[in-house]
């Protein structure tokens, strides 16, 4: 029997543009000839993206971008080292929906692949909201952990606080077939909840949302993370699950802080199929 898919179009949402010390991503130590003489530290653009996925049985939305007032709700020592570098009307989450023609009510699932600064920022949307929220229970129990002990890391309070008593569905184990055709791979390595998202199309192609497991395509040639790597062995063995699904046939990486995805990738309103 040929594989069961609902899967209509993937969308992809460009939610903002962040920068950051190259350090966090790859690690970039200096050498024996450079001590004590320090030279510039490299920076990285990159966008924050997420998907809207189109399925026959309802929307699926993966992350949630930039709170579009980052400045003022985040902690200042996170803005400092991440700041925001480009925010337009254009990359809130309603007008990202409205230009494809659904608004946020239209949602059936929100998936979070982890719930750091970049990803959940429009979690304030869906408080009240009937879509199902779904994200690994390690995930949530980290952050939460994380507030609580007061090391809130690169979690923002106040968007984990809009999740207090949401439609939440975490899950717990390394698989969890969402709907037909989108499958979401638990993996850790970067934060202890973090998921990919596979989601396959009906016209044949796979994509492969990877969150910040790979945070830059370079990640995947020299297979290390920088500062911002969790658990290392989990890490690697992400990595080696996430380069053997990609030899598949007509199988794409979505790294959603590669600077060059929207060249790679149509950005919505045009689908990716
Ligand atoms: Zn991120």
């Amino acid at each position: 029997m040929p594989y069961h898919t609902g899967v209509k179009r993937v969308f992809l949402l460009e939610y903002a543009w962040l920068a950051g010390d190259m350090g966090w991503f790859v690690p970039t130590p200096s050498t024996a000839e450079e001590r004590g003489k320090p030279k510039p530290r490299e920076w990285a653009d990159v966008p924050a993206a997420g998907i809207l996925v189109e399925h026959d049985d309802g929307l699926v939305l993966v992350d949630l971008g930039v709170h579009p007032e980052a400045r003022e709700v985040w902690p200042k020592e996170l803005f400092a080292v991440f700041p925001v570098t480009k925010f337009t009307d254009e990359n809130r989450l309603e007008n990202q929906l409205k230009a494809i023609g659904y608004k946020p009510e239209d949602i059936d699932y929100v998936v979070f692949t982890h719930l750091h600064l970049d990803h959940t920022g429009h979690a304030y949307l869906f408080r009240d909201s009937k879509a199902a929220i779904v994200l690994h229970k390690k995930e949530l129990t980290h952050a939460l952990y994380s507030i609580w002990i007061g090391r809130p890391g690169a979690y923002v309070p106040s968007d984990i606080e809009q999740l207090r008593g949401a439609n939440l569905h975490p899950f717990e184990g390394a698989h969890l077939e969402l709907l037909p055709g989108i499958d979401l791979i638990w993996v850790g390595g970067h934060t202890p909840g973090s998921t990919m998202v596979k989601v396959e199309t009906k016209a044949g192609n796979t994509y492969i949302f990877t969150g910040d497991i790979v945070h830059l395509p370079i990640e995947l040639e020299v297979e290390a993370k920088g500062w911002l790597l969790g658990d290392y062995e989990e890490y690697i063995t992400a990595l080696k699950k996430l380069k053997l699904l990609l030899k598949r046939p007509r199988t794409y990486a979505i790294i959603p802080h590669d600077p060059e995805l929207f060249k790679k990738y149509p950005k919505a309103p045009k689908p990716l199929e």
